[in-house]
């Protein structure tokens, strides 16, 4: 090297090291250590920041639970400090915000975060649960944004009781995952490339955590679960094995994997440990967590199977597929939309048609267990929710209602179903709203959203099928559903009641799909259709 490179080198060097110095980023610290108190500290070291004064920002809601519960007010002792450790002026500017005088000093924050878990304007898995034995976080409970900036990089480091399992989605290095089946889960240092992906990337630690890890496709798959009793490594095998079908049949379905690692994060104690009766799970952008019962495997299989699928399937549609108010998100402001018919009920649709499809339950279990058992919830859902049609109820998620939530996920996948059956009925079954959702796919793929009123043009423009009066009755209007004419264009009918297998042997007996009967008259469209949907 001569002299002249090395004064070019420096000056390089010397560049370099002012861009990297002047790149945002964040170092948080959560010690999880005392979790017996309900509680557990965080502190941040922002670095590269430059304005005078500083803002500290907790979102109002949560990507996937939409109902507006507002972070802030479970934070505590919110202190700002400079470099010799002195405190610095902080002012709440509200119960999700705060402004710190001379930001440009400041050297760490630190505040307390409590249990949030028994909250009511959410659900369990969209908040925080912190025991004696257990430590569950959905990430939005945990960290906010500094000065504004959602693009700044995160390393997350947490500080845990020597003999607790831990895991979380992010990546355990900024180079990114690591391909390993055989995780400790001792790892406890975390990369997040921006806040959206730190925000969606739920902890669960605990001392006794049920782990196993599986390679699917170019993927691996870690399956985490706390109880406060046993889950015996049988029941275990056998849950990672049903995720495993699901894992194949969701991405054989989009022909894709579009990530490295995906996390299944459960929360399953016995029923009188319930920390929550509502029961369920939310999706993330490469993993879900979920509240369900430690039932034994028959049970638990049963009641669970289409939850997994459910979640696994909002991996493409809506963490990808989604209109320009689902991402990149606003934390501070509620979300107002209508597009969740789409996000909701069409997952839910597909979680319970593929797992027929792909052979994983019969096609009586979607009949039975989908189709019949929508339509009683559908049934008895308040008359105050029945006057709201699903673009409605949409908006009112963020309103957090329960029972109209009830009504949304029953609604939801029985219109997705009548859709699914009116393209397929008036293309002959060439297409159908699988075609929909691929090419829907392959534009979120290329980085498009949505704007909420194109999305029935775009169904409209990828089935080749004109939706007018579909969506003007059942979507944006709130006719009912004439179900049984769906029925009808699948071939099959209601079973009547006391009908008796028993005819004089005059004729063949029935072939049940759940509570229905096949149709032996049916035109061969209304059986090509059926079996274009549940696979028989
Ligand atoms: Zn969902």
């Amino acid at each position: 090297m001569n002299s002249r490179q090395l004064v070019l080198s420096s000056i390089f060097l010397f560049l370099l090291a002012s861009t990297v110095a002047a790149r945002p980023s964040i170092k948080f610290t959560v010690d999880i250590r005392n979790t017996k108190s309900h509680m557990v500290h965080v502190t941040l070291v922002p670095s590269g920041f430059k304005k005078g004064n500083a803002s500290y920002q907790m979102p109002i809601w949560a990507p996937g639970a939409y109902s507006v519960t507002g972070y802030g007010r479970y934070i505590r002792n919110f202190k700002a400090a400079d470099i010799n450790g002195y405190e610095l002026p902080v002012k709440q500017l509200d119960s999700n915000r705060w402004e710190i005088k001379s930001g440009t000093t400041v050297q760490e924050i630190d505040y307390d975060v409590l249990d949030s878990h028994k909250d009511t304007t959410s659900l369990y898995f969209a908040m925080a649960n912190m025991d004696t034995s257990l430590f569950f976080a959905n990430a939005t409970c945990l960290f906010g944004y500094y000065d504004d900036n959602k693009t700044a990089p995160a390393q997350v480091e947490y500080q845990k009781p020597v003999d607790w399992k831990l895991a979380c989605a992010l990546p355990p290095s900024s180079k990114g995952y690591v391909q390993d089946t055989n995780a400790t889960f001792q790892n406890t240092t975390f990369y997040a490339k921006d806040y959206d992906v730190l925000a969606d990337a739920p902890i669960l630690s605990a001392p006794g955590l049920v782990t196993k890890s599986f390679k699917e496709g170019p993927a691996i798959y870690d399956v985490v679960l706390a109880s406060n009793i046993a889950f015996g490594s049988a029941k275990m095998d056998s849950l990672t094995e049903y995720l495993r079908k699901i894992v194949h049949a969701e991405t054989d379905f989009f022909h894709e994997t579009p990530y490295d690692h995906y996390t299944f994060e459960i929360v399953a104690p016995s029923l009188t440990h319930m920390p929550s009766m509502a029961q369920g799970a939310l999706e993330h952008w490469n993993s879900s967590d979920y509240l369900l019962g430690n039932f034994g495997w028959s049970m638990f299989k049963g009641a669970y199977l289409p939850i997994f699928s459910h979640e696994f399937f909002h991996l493409w549609n809506v963490k990808r597929i989604h209109s320009n108010l689902l991402g990149p998100f606003d934390y501070t402001k509620r979300v107002m939309t209508t597009s969740l018919w789409m996000a909701e009920g069409i997952t839910e649709y597909y979680a319970h048609t593929l797992l027929s499809r792909y052979g994983i339950i019969g096609p009586g279990g979607f009949f039975g267990g989908g189709v019949e058992q929508w339509r009683k919830e559908m049934e008895y859902s308040p008359e105050a929710a029945k006057t709201k049609s699903l673009e409605e109820l949409s908006i009112d998620e963020s309103g957090f209602d329960l029972e109209e939530a009830l009504l949304f996920y029953s609604k939801g996948p029985l219109v997705a179903l009548a859709l699914d059956i009116e393209i397929r009925n008036k293309t002959s079954n060439k297409k159908s709203l699988d075609d929909v959702m691929l090419a829907l796919n392959n534009d979120a793929k290329h980085g498009k959203t949505f704007k909420e009123d194109q999305l029935i043009h775009l169904v409209e423009k990828y089935s080749g099928v004109d939706l007018t009066d579909f969506y003007d009755h059942y979507i944006k209007g709130n006719d009912s559903l004439p179900l049984d004419k769906y029925l009808a264009m699948m071939g099959l009918q209601k079973s009547a009641e006391g009908e008796s297998e028993a005819d004089n042997g005059t004729s063949k007996p029935k072939e049940h799909l759940g509570p229905f009967d096949v149709d032996p008259n049916a035109p061969p469209l209304a059986t090509a259709i059926r079996k274009g949907i549940v696979g028989k």
